[in-house]
């Protein structure tokens, strides 16, 4: 499979994207930093507010699970791909084309 491009992939994709894709419900907001239950499968179902998501900055960080990061960060942590492969697989998701480098 050829290379794909991640700078490409992390300017495309907003972490609201993955959110809405991992069926993410911030229980509380305050201003672009949202708050709620992670939505990470290590972290299973661990009620509370350990999930924090900076939108303006588009990371996520979890004081349970220490799980922390951008939007292709938290995907691949949610889907425990290969982060090629979570990468390309985001991009059909959300409808994006697959930003592919050819290499020669
Ligand atoms: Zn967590």
């Amino acid at each position: 499979m050829p290379g794909v491009n991640f700078d490409q992939i992390r300017a495309a994709v907003r972490i609201e994207d993955v959110l809405s894709l991992l069926g993410f419900e911030p229980s509380r907001r305050s201003g672009m930093q949202w708050y709620g239950r992670c939505p990470l499968p290590e972290c299973g179902s661990a009620r509370g507010e350990s999930f924090s998501v900076n939108a303006t900055l588009g990371r996520y960080c979890c004081h349970r699970c220490h799980s922390q990061g951008n939007a292709l960060e938290l995907w691949t942590a949610a889907t425990q791909l290969p982060l090629h492969q979570a990468a390309v697989e985001l991009c059909h998701r959300l409808g994006h084309a697959v930003p592919w480098v050819h290499r020669w």
